[in-house]
């Protein structure tokens, strides 16, 4: 089995990896950055973004575990505490494989991907956007922005303003606002919306000059942008998973 480990900077998760990959090449496992089949992820649920975003022309042939080090994510299913079960799981039992749907994100030639979420901003003045869900006209937002999360990104930013946490399994798009203007002049929604998994939304707006398009933890200037698209992929990010870890008990962890 070819595996690769990427690790948080920190001495603890680095500690782990090298213990880690110094076990595995004991039992037979070879090391390969370049064409893992295996990529074990050793910190927290930032560190597995930066992970799945290195190998995202590669999700097809490749899964992900992961070992936290602090409490558990959403992402990784062991503590550092439970390194010997960790790696008896992976030498002798049989895992169950789940995935996650990552966003897709185009506009002009340019196509990114998100495992969390897609936000645009504008801290320099008020944007406007023009919201459109399958092609219907939906809302004219104003505000600093929105937020569109998957499932999964569900408990990172857009938690942060305040919109519904979702519980694993639910197959669906959540589009929040930032800090959006609700008085005489201007009227959006206000509240987060749950659309389906096949809801295509687009971002439309006279200008997205000085607005930037955040794709999880990575940032891209929307200058001369009129149009986005943003919907549910085809792509899928692969997890291995050899125990039931309720779904519960990792939010609980969260907070
Ligand atoms: P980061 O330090 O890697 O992540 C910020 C925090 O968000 C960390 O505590 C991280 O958990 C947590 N997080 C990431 N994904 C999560 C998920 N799906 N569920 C629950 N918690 C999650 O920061 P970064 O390098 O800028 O990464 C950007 C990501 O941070 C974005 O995708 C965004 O959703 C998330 N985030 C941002 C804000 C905010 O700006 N207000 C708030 C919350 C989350 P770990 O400590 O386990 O790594
Ligand atoms: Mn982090």
């Amino acid at each position: 089995m070819r595996f690769n480990c990427v690790a948080r900077l920190d001495k603890l998760s680095r500690k782990i990896a090298i213990k880690l990959e110094a076990k595995l090449i004991d039992h037979g496992f070879v090391k390969d950055q370049d064409d893992p089949q295996l990529v074990i992820v050793i910190g927290g649920d930032g560190t597995f973004l930066l992970a799945v975003h290195e190998y995202m022309d590669k999700l097809d042939d490749l899964c992900f575990i992961g070992i936290h080090t602090g409490t558990l994510g959403f992402f990784t299913d062991y503590t550092d505490q439970e390194f010997d079960s960790f790696v008896d799981d992976l030498l002798h039992r049989q895992a169950k494989e789940i995935s996650y749907q990552l966003l897709k994100v185009t506009y002009d030639d340019h196509c990114y991907y998100a495992l969390n979420e897609m936000r645009v901003e504008n801290v320099s003045r008020t944007q406007k956007i023009d919201v459109y869900v399958n092609g219907e006209d939906f809302e004219r937002f104003s505000g600093t922005g929105l937020c569109i999360c998957t499932q999964l990104g569900s408990t990172a930013f857009n938690r942060s303003v305040h919109g519904a946490v979702i519980q694993e399994g639910l197959p669906l798009l959540e589009m929040s606002e930032i800090s959006g203007i609700h008085n005489r002049y201007y009227r959006s929604l206000g509240s987060s919306i749950v659309m389906k998994d096949d809801a295509k939304i687009q971002f439309e707006a006279d200008s997205f000059d000085k607005a930037l398009l955040c794709i999880d933890y990575m940032t891209y200037p929307l200058d001369g942008v009129k149009k986005i698209n943003i919907e549910l992929s085809k792509k899928h990010v692969r997890m291995l998973r050899y125990r039931e870890v309720g779904y519960f008990k990792r939010l609980k962890s969260l907070f």
